[in-house]
């Protein structure tokens, strides 16, 4: 079993010296976090003359902020909702992803479109991923692996490649994205040295775990500073193998189903978790969008009809959720894409059958469970 590679420090606000001497973050929070904060007040004649020295101190101040940093420094199970859209184009959110910070730990998973730029904004360092896990290969859970990989590499010049743990197939999704990254990796080596970007750690490795396609099994697939990762089968067709996750760290758990639809399985992985991230489609807004979209000249109305196949309702999310005594639910890889002012009827036949904490995540909704406690808060890091 790998363990953490790199940070077995404790997520404090120290300083280190890394081998070229540069000052930096121990841990989690990297640099540039805030960039998008490059607020200007002021009116439109003082924003086209301002000074040198006033985008030099906003520079400043985008590159120090530390606005997320407080929220980690609780002794918690942290999860993330770093993307929590899912194939079909959405505004408002990047293809799946989901981060937990534990302890000295930091694990993702799955790496759907636009979730490593999500994962930098909410300003942790993503050199400090520890592991990734991939639920399955459908292309919205892995289509940024490549991204992750080359973010994980230069942003402090890590030795180690990305750890990435999925079931059978992942060796050869991880081999085709470090090939299809060779040229880039000369450039970058060439261009900023081998002392900036050492050439051992790019790309990633592989680490497969085969737990068959019992939908009863489970297998512990990684253990580290205090936190264990258990892979269980989930179903999802016609995908083989598809699995979740569920995570413990002390007295505190969340499970995150990845795709799959209904089954009674589900509420076993779930019992007595703290938490719930699940997969959701609303069967009657998608046949709404299908029979919208049957006059187009494209797959719109077939593909949104197919998938009712292959996703859980959000009112079967929140049974499984009941039935396993689990406190808070929140609903991600949000199908159909919805505006804001549809989320509540979106969620409406699940709040009939649930009265948990149930909500809509968010890309960069937080939610902490501290230690030795059965509470929870939440937080968005990106609004
Ligand atoms: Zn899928
Ligand atoms: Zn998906």
């Amino acid at each position: 079993m790998d363990n953490g590679k790199r940070n077995n420090e404790a997520p404090d606000s120290g300083e280190q010296t890394t081998k070229k001497g540069i000052s930096r973050r121990k841990f989690l929070i990297g640099g540039g976090v805030g960039a998008a904060g490059l607020l200007v007040g002021g009116g439109l004649w003082y924003r086209n003359n301002l000074p040198d020295s006033a985008i030099e101190s906003a520079f400043n101040r985008a590159l120090s902020s530390d606005r997320n940093r407080n929220y980690f420094e609780e002794d918690a199970l942290h999860v993330i909702t770093t993307g929590t859209g899912a194939p079909l184009p959405d505004p408002n959110r990047v293809g799946p992803q989901a981060v937990v910070v534990a302890g000295d730990q930091m694990l993702v998973f799955d790496t759907g479109p636009g979730s490593t730029r999500q994962l930098a904004l909410t300003g942790l360092s993503i050199s400090s991923v520890n592991a990734l896990f991939l639920t399955h290969f459908h292309s919205d859970h892995i289509s940024d692996l490549g991204e992750l990989m080359l973010q994980h590499w230069t942003g402090t010049g890590v030795e180690e490649p990305l750890q990435i743990y999925g079931p059978p197939g992942v060796e050869e999704v991880v081999a085709g994205f470090v090939a299809a990254y060779q040229p880039d990796r000369g450039y970058r080596i060439d261009h900023h040295g081998a002392d900036v970007m050492p050439p051992s750690g790019f790309g990633g490795v592989a680490h497969t775990f085969d737990i068959g396609t019992d939908l009863m099994a489970s297998e512990v697939v990684y253990e580290a500073g205090g936190v264990q990762v258990i892979a269980f089968n989930v179903d999802h067709p016609p995908v083989v193998p598809a699995v979740g996750f569920r995570v413990n760290y002390k007295d505190r758990s969340v499970m995150i189903t990845g795709d799959t639809i209904y089954s009674d399985s589900l509420i076993h992985h779930a019992m007595g978790a703290d938490l719930m991230v699940s997969d959701a489609l609303n069967h009657k807004m998608s046949q709404m969008l299908s029979e919208a979209g049957e006059d187009m000249e494209n797959n719109l109305s077939s593909i949104t009809e197919d998938i009712q196949e292959s996703h859980i309702k959000p009112e079967e999310a929140a049974f499984v959720a009941k039935e396993a005594g689990v406190p808070v639910l929140m609903i991600t890889h949000v199908l159909p894409p919805v505006p804001d002012f549809l989320k509540r009827p979106f969620l409406r036949d699940a709040r009939a059958v649930y009265d948990g904490h149930l909500q809509m995540a968010n890309d960069g909704t937080l939610i902490s469970l501290p230690v030795n406690s059965d509470q929870f808060s939440i937080h968005e890091l990106l609004g």
